[in-house]
């Protein structure tokens, strides 16, 4: 379990969730034993690591407590988080920093690109923290990332996982403009969850985000996700497939929610395997191009495999 308290940043103590502190603790129940993971000790996760560190990147892999990293590094398959390490939103589910980040590094969407094309990477997934203390929600910074990576691998494709950007009128345009191939925005929960789960998001802005991505421009494959053991309802759940589906959103991802801490939401239950499966097999018949649904699922697990099976569904579907 990730401590509360950092001692390791530059900023000994410094918690790193100041909102969460005086919390009282959630307990969630022990982990079921679906819930297994591959230690990180593999070479090409050590290759990995290194390859990260000396471009100064940060990672939602390590900052999110991504129980699938000994798996994705082996593969050298890294989700880049940038815009820095803290995050200006404090949702009770993530384990990302929280606090005021500082200012924008020019250079990183260059860091990206070379880092990409050290780690030999087919496809790329980017995310960022919320930046909404910056006056367009960090979405030029996205763009430029975005525009450097295919400069410097032109054959890479590019998947990005972006905030909400709500009250930054023009941000998506700006993002869309410089057309990722996959551009992932995820509900994370269901919408009677919010206000504990995401209180600072809106669930029908969030739809919106995602419905005006293909209107914009058809060709970018959308993609949303949400977390399962929340405390939601099965009918709750399928009625967010309807809501995706009714803003033509691709693929679908279902995984199971983890507590980082014991400060953040608790577990409210382990979702067994055959439950996700069922979840799959329903949102395959609503129209999803692609869906994955396991217990260890995440946005970017799998992200370039499954981008080519969703290139392979839309050639089968426009037959
Ligand atoms: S699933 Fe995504 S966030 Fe988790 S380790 Fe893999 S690439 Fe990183």
């Amino acid at each position: 379990m990730v401590v509360v308290v950092d001692t390791v940043s530059a900023t000994p103590l410094r918690p790193r969730h100041p909102e969460k502190v005086n919390r009282p603790d959630a307990l969630s129940p022990p982990k079921p034993d679906w819930i297994r993971v591959r230690a990180p000790n593999t070479r090409g996760y050590a290759d990995t690591h290194k390859i990260v560190k000396e471009n100064g990147l940060v990672t939602v892999c390590e900052e999110a407590g991504c129980p699938n990293i000994g798996e994705c590094w082996d593969k050298k398959h890294a989700t880049f988080m940038i815009m820095r390490d803290t995050c200006t939103r404090a949702c009770a589910f993530c384990n990302v920093k929280t606090g005021m980040p500082g200012a924008l590094d020019a250079l990183e969407p260059e860091h990206v690109a070379e880092a990409t094309f050290k780690l030999g990477l087919a496809h790329i997934v980017i995310t960022s923290v919320d930046r909404d203390d910056l006056p367009d929600g960090g979405a030029e910074h996205f763009a430029k990332t975005i525009r450097a990576i295919r400069a410097r691998c032109p054959t890479t494709t590019i998947e990005i996982l972006t905030p909400d950007f709500l009250r930054k009128d023009g941000a998506l345009e700006i993002v869309a403009a410089a057309k990722p191939d996959v551009f992932n925005h995820n509900l994370e929960t269901v919408p009677s969850r919010y206000l504990s789960v995401r209180p600072g998001a809106r669930y029908f802005h969030s739809i919106r985000l995602l419905q005006r991505v293909k209107e914009i421009d058809p060709t970018i494959f959308t993609k949303s996700g949400i977390m399962v053991g929340l405390g939601e309802e099965r009918h709750e759940v399928l009625q967010v497939m309807d809501d995706l589906r009714s803003a033509d959103v691709d693929f679908l991802t279902i995984g199971q929610y983890l507590q980082p801490t014991r400060k953040h939401h608790a577990v409210m239950r382990y979702v067994p395997p055959d439950e996700f499966q069922g979840y799959e097999k329903v949102a395959y018949t609503k129209g999803f191009l692609m869906v994955s649904a396991s217990p260890l699922t995440r946005s970017s697990h799998h992200a370039g495999d499954d981008f080519a099976k969703l290139q392979a569904a839309r050639a089968a579907k426009s037959r």
